[in-house]
């Protein structure tokens, strides 16, 4: 029997990748900004309605390069406790403090009521994630961080395509940052991309991803952010499946919803969002229940993930601070098989399950 995890990552039809890499031959071009990276930030820029966007290694170099094209080099920044390990670690890689604010029950997002008490002289910015693809209270950050004069980045990695109030999700917050890791909705195997409002702040991002000099003038301390051509070739080639591939999950997240309805939480509806289909996540009643559906399913080769697990407030190289929410959430949050190709039949199994053990 095959197993079955909680994603599968699309593949396009070889020739079309191919058709790609054999320009690549052609021009020897394979990294260093390359003609495929152009052409795949401009398709980027374009379908996510942005002005900047830079293709870069992955999406965790993408939230490091934020904080150094933002100039934060130290101090606090303000973060929530529902994310991947990514989020955090890249504040600490940045020699800057991650100060957790929790989250709020039905997005899992950062609950922005508690981000004012957090603020400090030393506060720098908020790195918020749009857990899921759920948007964030944008409009209150965006004026805490006014009032405040702080920076706003956010980590944008689940939400690939997410409109927010008829407008691209990304163009909140100075700088967003995405994933196109074999895992998520549109991936280019490793990348990721850096989307800052400011032309300046982009320059700087371009720089540092750059070593941080341009031919024989060493201008800043940089870091290798590139990305490089075959990894383009991968988007270009994903690319035009942009709509078949949230148009599937769609379906199958609906199929879901219906067959869940009354058994499990699931995030609530926001009103003003097109929602690009990324995850399914659900909410046990408890750690027990969640473990007891685990092992049903394990044993029909079927694996959900645990995720997000822990609350990252409680990894062992943070300071401690409590954040009773996420650390109320994560113990009983899993994300269900979600991808392109999952058989509508294993979605009603995998229901069934859930319905006869919780
Ligand atoms: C995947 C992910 C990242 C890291 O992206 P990589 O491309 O794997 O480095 C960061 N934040 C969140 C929320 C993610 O899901």
């Amino acid at each position: 029997m095959s197993k079955i995890f909680v994603t599968k990552s699309f593949l396009p039809p070889k020739e079309e990748y191919f058709s790609y890499i054999s320009k690549t031959w052609d021009n020897g071009i394979l990294t260093n900004g390359g003609p495929l990276l152009l052409e795949l930030e401009e398709k980027l820029r374009d379908y996510l309605e942005v002005k900047n966007c830079q293709f870069v290694t992955n999406g965790t170099i993408a939230l490091q390069l934020a904080l150094d094209g933002l100039g934060i080099k130290e101090g606090e920044v303000i973060t929530t406790p529902f994310s991947y390990v990514a989020t955090t670690s890249s504040i600490l890689w940045e020699r800057c403090e991650p100060v957790f604010v929790d989250i709020e029950r039905d997005n899992f997002t950062i609950d922005v009521k508690k981000i004012e008490a957090a603020i400090t002289p030393n506060t720098r910015a908020i790195m918020a994630v749009h857990v899921f693809g759920y948007a964030c209270d944008v409009e209150k950050i965006e004026k805490l961080a006014e009032k405040h004069n702080i920076k706003v980045i956010y980590d944008a990695a689940h939400a690939f395509g997410v409109r927010y109030k008829g407008k691209s999700l990304l163009d909140y917050g100075d700088v967003s940052t995405l994933s196109f890791h074999a895992t998520k909705l549109f991936h280019t195997v490793e990348g990721g991309a850096c989307i800052a409002k400011d032309d300046k702040v982009n320059a700087r991002i371009d720089l540092s991803k750059r070593f941080g000099h341009h031919y024989n003038d060493f201008i800043q301390v940089g870091i290798n952010g590139k990305n490089s051509e075959f990894h383009a070739a991968m988007g270009l080639a994903n690319f035009p499946y942009i709509e078949h591939i949230i148009e599937s999950r769609r379906k199958i997240s609906e199929l879901y919803d219906k067959l869940l309805d009354g058994l499990v939480q699931l995030p609530k509806k926001q009103k003003d969002l097109e929602y690009n289909y990324a995850y399914y996540p659900v909410v046990f009643k408890s750690e027990k229940t969640l473990l007891k559906v685990f092992d049903v399913l394990a044993a029909e080769y079927i694996f959900p993930r645990r995720y997000f697990y822990p609350s990252l407030n409680n990894l062992p190289y943070v300071k401690k601070q409590s954040c009773p929410v996420s650390e109320d959430i994560s113990p009983r949050i899993a994300c269900l098989p979600l991808f392109v190709g999952l058989e509508h039949s294993v979605v009603e199994k995998i229901a069934e399950l859930i319905r006869n053990n919780v």
